[in-house]
């Protein structure tokens, strides 16, 4: 029993990969998509081929029927393997859940219960959890959570200098977000090295559409850019990052926003998108390299934001080994790794210009052979995090 399911559900899509961790291979993958929509798409990848199929899809138990029916045809068929888990990405685990934990009951309570703090993620999480129970009745369900990884951090690094009692009833304090992938990449980045996790002090900059920072000592999360939500730290493809919290007084006083219209224009209309227009960093530096003001500001703003954190997390390490670049950005845009860490040689680190400008496959060095903090390009891999911690989960149950 080898075989695990890992499930990443959003509010209208499920995203699934199923591993066979005997070997840590990829079985086959898949995403059914606008759940609940005029006209649903399920797309999957399996050993005996593609499948593509459009129809309505009203729930996300229809949606696992998709799955099961892709998977039936295209391989690997789950009515026919066992599966030893179903592994489930949690975006919130609050203060609570401190690793992957087997749901039951009181977990899927729990889970709702932390609903409040992360609106967006944990109720679709839920949905897609119960779904998946009802499609495999007899397997073992597992929550692995965003936040986990960080729960190591320190009082000084999570607690928001506000009235106490009232951030106490509310729950108001950094959690940290991406925990799988800041995990994953800070252990990659040692086997990399070929050193002792528990001696390789690693700054993991996250970048994709959601972007974060994070200060790992020795295999564990000291700091975090992310905070109560995933809003805070980086500039991200839609989300602004850090402000100054009286923008929103300002902002609710002098322009009429609601909280409504502030939630839309942090989440949805900042970041990249607000400054230029568009979410997309290939797009974005496609535009300013032809020139685009907005587009350069745009560039200009993200790594100064990258380089500015950077700088906080070594003074919170003392000692840097690594800063591993990985996700969407970090992994593939060699302009914004140059554009952060240009200049730095008095903290000993140096881009290797040429090492940066070849992508290669696995992790890779892109710092020279002189420069003493090692910058790498770390691929990460949640599917995988999640299906080693849902196993990880079964034996500690
Ligand atoms: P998510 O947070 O949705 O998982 P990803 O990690 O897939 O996001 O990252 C998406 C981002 O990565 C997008 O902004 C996209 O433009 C960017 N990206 C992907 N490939 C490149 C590239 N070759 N150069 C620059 N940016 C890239």
């Amino acid at each position: 029993m080898s075989i695990v399911l890992v499930v990443n559900s959003g509010s209208s899509s499920i995203k699934y990969q199923i591993l066979d961790m005997a070997d840590e291979s990829v079985l086959g993958r898949g995403l059914v998509e606008r759940i609940g929509g005029a006209a649903g798409l399920a797309t999957h990848i399996g050993p005996l081929g593609t499948s593509r199929r459009e129809a309505v899809i009203a729930s996300h138990t229809a949606g696992f029927e998709a799955v099961l029916d892709a998977c039936a045809s295209r391989g690997p068929d789950l009515g026919a393997i066992p599966l030893a888990a179903v592994g489930h990405r949690v975006v919130q685990g609050g203060a609570r859940f401190r690793g992957p934990t087997v749901i039951d009951t009181t977990v899927e309570a729990a889970i709702e219960d932390l609903s409040p703090l992360a609106p967006l993620h944990n109720p679709p999480n839920l949905v897609g959890i119960r779904a998946a129970t009802a499609a495999f009745p007899r397997v073992p369900q597992v929550a692995v959570f965003d936040t986990a990884f960080h729960h190591t951090m320190p009082p000084e690094a999570f607690t928001y200098a506000i009235e106490s009692a009232l951030a106490e009833t509310h729950g108001i304090r950094r959690y940290g977000f991406h925990g799988t992938s800041h995990k994953y990449v800070s252990e990659q980045a040692a086997a990399f090295l070929g050193q002792p996790l528990d001696r390789v002090n690693t700054i993991v900059l996250h970048i994709g559409n959601g972007a974060s920072a994070c200060a790992v000592q020795g295999g564990v999360s000291i700091d975090t850019s992310m905070g109560m939500t995933p809003l805070e730290g980086l500039v991200m493809g839609t989300r602004s990052g850090d402000l100054d919290p009286a923008i929103l007084i300002h902002l609710q006083r002098r322009a009429g926003l609601d909280v409504d219209a502030l939630d839309d224009l942090l989440n949805r209309r900042s970041g990249l998108l607000g400054l230029a227009g568009n979410s997309d960093m290939r797009d974005i530096e496609a535009a300013a390299a032809q020139g685009d003001g907005r587009a350069r500001l745009a560039l200009d703003v993200s790594c100064h934001r990258l380089r500015h954190y950077v700088g906080a997390y070594y003074a919170q390490l003392g000692h840097v080994d690594a800063i591993a670049f990985t996700a969407g950005v970090g992994e593939n845009s060699a302009g914004v790794r140059a554009k952060t860490l240009t200049g730095l040689e008095r903290l000993g680190i140096a881009i290797d210009a040429q090492r940066n400008g070849e992508p290669s496959s696995g992790a890779w060095r892109i710092s020279t052979d002189a420069s003493d903090v090692a910058v790498l390009v770390v691929p990460t891999n949640e599917e995988l995090e999640i299906a080693r911690q849902t196993l990880a989960a079964l034996t500690m149950a």
